[in-house]
């Protein structure tokens, strides 16, 4: 007779499969056809096609979706438009009900919703019943609480307008739910395009939709592949675009955006560093990795795909590792007893098994367990690459599947290294028992979300998303929402009707049409006297440079008069700029405190040379009164910031799952700022300070027009402590300076407040790099006024918000 450890050693699985019956008979009252949800009807396309989407299980129909056209997206993005103004003005509590029942709706149709999301992604029941379904209720919830809110909370805060929302199919009704949710919440109206892949539980969310009552064009669904997301995210009718997907497709939406003056938002690709210190609980760890790379079949987007692991530890972790992957059960998603559901899609298992032969290829170790996945449908194993170089295909492309790599490394600063040697920077996670040492690396990961002692854990409460290629903007918690709305000054000054876009203004003036000085200053005929007696020079480093080109640029005052020459800086002297930028990034290390304190320091040099900088404005605009006031205004305008420097705190969001989260401003690195020719010395102030003062080292191009009173300004900079290459000043063609900003790879975000060509420029060749851009469009501004010229909105540019999940509580 065996013994019952025997038994329980030897006992198998037997089958507990879910019901797929509620979902089959959803789909079959469909005829399982299904068709368009646009302005709270359901429509046939009018392109006419359809496409079939398959059960990755077992390669079977479940259903034919419709693949909607130009005249479909153009109905869906009519519908959300009329809907705008009513929704918009039924005021917060109204919405707040609305989202409300949406989240109840979704608890009550959970299994339902869970069945279908297994049926047409392949997630293992388990996980759609227990994790995806629950979620996205709750992002429902918590943004029920900010529509409740808003008016208090955001005050001055409008909606953008009408939200094209483009989404992956790894988790299809959550990333439905981070989109809709805080859109919803903020009175925008919504046209969303599901993945091709798994359309269903957004369809089946579009019936809720209705049973709750929502007006008719708040939410619009069309599905269709990434043609009609294309057309979603190029018609003009749409003032903002949220998308989750590859990092390649986020670079075209970049790039198909540039100068429409769309808001964007981008979630995209991963490499995920999961970094193991030697004293980390490693029975943890090992579970840890399970959620890390097999949750999902390690389809998502942050998956901890490259474990570090010091070297101490690395043997016993891999030996431990894989004797938990051998437990792994692998099979039918809708078994409730399955670890590992099915590869999405055909396409999607031949990605993973071309990009783990290459691994094979390059030398790495491959190891699966003993056991083979089922043979029908789309399966394949937990792996577990071992001998891998840190430059190799595994380690630095997205494998997105079971695949994980692991590597060594010896000391803290080592392992720091290996996990930000990615063009990535979505999340990591850091496992150790000690609280320094956690604290000590949390800060010098690059990436958005950063997981101590755990690892995909999410919630509504706190917000998502990237740092470098893995996009820009967050998802969820109180810095998610400032993705939905735009400040009311800007609506008021543009004279558009609700929530209206509009179209941004064209410019009058184009750049680089001064020419250089050789070419030129023959045709000015000089007023008299005084005569050019000085150059004025680039500042880099701390120091006065000769432009590389050796050509320098006229600077002319009120009426024509020559005041001066600037130097024409070219790409070697920005390059010189940026390279001064990043050796100063220590700046941020500094304490808040400090940064205040050089910030008031210059402000008090400025105001000690006050006559002197509005005489120079004068010479420019001819109006010496104005002058003086923006001598004023900048004085006042950097006590605001030096203000600030040590009180744009972040947040600690209630997350759940014994956490809190710290949710952490971090300066974007080195930052191009582009200043507008208004205002020469007030605009210069209003930029350049904010980026300094949270930490970031900038490069600065000054008015075009009048550079003198910046170019001034580096005596100011030189005599307030404040250390060489935080400031760095490129005088030249502003176009061409921007552009070379905007396609250097080492700068993390520009600023660029020209023309409107200008902008499209700057937008357009930030994908390299995906760097953050904030543009005006030429609309330009009134830099006076408070509202417009200072105020948390540049906090926020010159920010990104770092999410760092700390165990606490019981
Ligand atoms: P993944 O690698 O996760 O499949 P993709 O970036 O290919 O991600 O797809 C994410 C979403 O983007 C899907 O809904 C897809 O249909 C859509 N999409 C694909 N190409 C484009 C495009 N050129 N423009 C807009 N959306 C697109």
């Amino acid at each position: 007779m065996s013994s019952i450890a025997e038994i329980f050693e030897t006992m198998e699985y037997g089958p507990a499969p879910e019901s797929a019956s509620l979902a089959d008979r959803w789909l079959d009252e469909r005829d399982r056809t299904m068709k368009l949800f646009v302005a709270g009807e359901w429509r046939e396309p009018r392109s006419g096609e359809h496409f079939e989407t398959t059960n990755p299980a077992n390669g079977k129909p479940l259903a034919r979706l419709a693949q909607a056209g130009p005249r479909d997206v153009e109905d869906a993005v009519g519908a959300a438009r009329a809907a705008l103004a009513g929704w918009r003005a039924m005021g917060g509590h109204a919405r707040a009900r609305y989202l409300y029942a949406l989240a109840r709706q979704l608890q009550k149709h959970s299994r339902l919703f869970a069945v279908l999301e297994s049926l047409d992604n392949g997630k293992p029941i388990r996980e759609s019943r227990d994790i995806d379904i629950p979620l996205a209720a709750r992002h429902f919830y918590h943004h029920a609480g900010w529509a409740q809110l808003m008016e208090a909370e955001l005050p001055g805060a409008v909606p953008v307008g009408v939200v094209g929302q483009i989404i992956p199919w790894n988790f299809p009704l959550l990333m439905l739910s981070w989109k809709i949710a805080p859109a919803l919440a903020m009175g925008n109206t919504v046209v969303l395009k599901p993945a091709e892949f798994t359309s269903l539980t957004a369809l089946l969310f579009a019936d809720v939709c209705r049973e709750v009552g929502l007006p008719p064009g708040v939410v619009n669904v069309v599905t269709g592949d990434g043609r009609t997301g294309a057309l979603v995210v190029e018609h003009p009718g749409v003032d903002k675009i949220a998308f989750t997907g590859s990092t390649e497709v986020g670079r075209i939406i970049r790039i198909a955006t540039a100068g429409s003056g769309k808001k964007l938002s981008l979630e995209l690709g991963g490499k995920s560093p999961f970094v193991v210190f030697e004293d980390a609980d490693l029975d943890s760890v090992v579970e840890g990795v399970v959620d890390a790379i097999w949750f999902n079949q390690g389809q998502v987007c942050c998956a901890g795909s490259r474990i570090l692991a010091q070297e101490g530890i690395a043997d016993r972790l891999v030996a431990k590792l894989r004797a938990r992957m051998e437990t792994l059960r692998v099979g039918d998603p809708l078994d409730k007893a399955v670890d590992i559901g099915a590869i999405n899609s055909p396409q999607q298992l031949q990605k993973i098994q071309e990009l783990v032969r290459q691994g094979q290829d390059e030398g790495a170790t491959l190891w699966q367990p003993s056991w083979s996945c089922p043979q029908e449908g789309c399966f394949f194993p937990p792996s577990l690459f071992t001998d891998v170089s840190p430059s190799s295909v595994v380690a630095q492309e997205e494998i997105f599947g079971p695949v994980v790599v692991l590597m060594t490394f010896r000391t803290p600063g080592e392992a720091v290294e290996l996990a930000n040697n990615t063009r990535y920077g979505l999340a990591a996670s850091v496992w150790t028992e000690s609280v320094n040492l956690a604290l000590d690396i949390a800060p010098k990961l690059v990436a958005g979300t950063v997981w101590i002692n755990c690892t995909n854990v999410f919630d509504a409460a706190s917000g998502f998303g990237g740092y470098r290629e893995s996009g820009f903007g967050r998802e969820g918690g109180r810095e998610g929402l400032w993705e939905y709305v735009k400040p009311g000054w800007q609506e008021k000054k543009r004279g558009q009707g609700t929530g209206d876009r509009g179209q941004p203004a064209t410019a009058t003036a184009t750049e680089n049409d001064a020419a250089p000085e050789s070419e030129s200053a023959a045709a000015v005929v000089p007023a008299g006297p005084p005569p050019i007696d000085r150059t004025a020079k680039l500042y880099v480093g701390g120091k006065q440079a000769r432009p590389d080109s050796g050509y320098s640029l006229p600077v002319r005052g009120a009426g024509g008069r020559p005041l001066g020459e600037v130097g024409r800086g070219n790409r070697k002297d920005v390059r010189n700029a940026v390279e001064a930028a990043h050796k100063a990034a220590k700046w941020a290390r500094q304490t808040a405190h400090n940064r205040a304190q050089v910030l008031f320091y210059v402000a008090e040099n400025l105001a000690a040379r006050g006559e002197e900088f509005a005489r120079r404005l004068a010479q420019g605009s001819g109006d010496e009164a104005a002058a003086a006031r923006e001598v004023d205004d900048a004085i006042r305008r950097l006590y605001t910031w030096a203000a600030w420097a040590d009180k744009y705190d972040g947040l600690v969001h209630q997350t759940p799952f014994r956490n809190v989260t710290l949710a952490m401003n971090e300066p974007l690195g080195v930052l191009g700022i582009v200043c507008p020719d208004e205002a020469p010395l007030l605009g210069f102030v209003s930029l350049v300070a904010p980026a300094v003062a949270v930490g970031n080292t900038v490069v600065a191009v000054p008015s075009e027009r009048f550079p003198l009173a910046a170019t001034d300004f580096y005596q100011v900079l030189d005599t307030s402590d404040v250390p060489g290459g935080v400031v760095n000043i490129v005088t030249g063609l502003r176009g061409e300076l921007a552009a070379t900003l905007a396609s250097h790879d080492d700068v993390d975000g520009v600023w660029y407040f020209g023309t409107a060509e200008g902008s499209t420029e700057v937008e357009r060749l930030s994908a390299g790099n995906m760097k953050r851009t904030w543009v005006d469009y030429g609309r330009g501004r009134d830099w006076s006024a408070a509202e417009q010229g200072e105020g948390r909105e540049f906090l926020r540019q010159a920010t990104q918000v770092k999410n760092i999940w700390v165990p606490y509580g019981e």
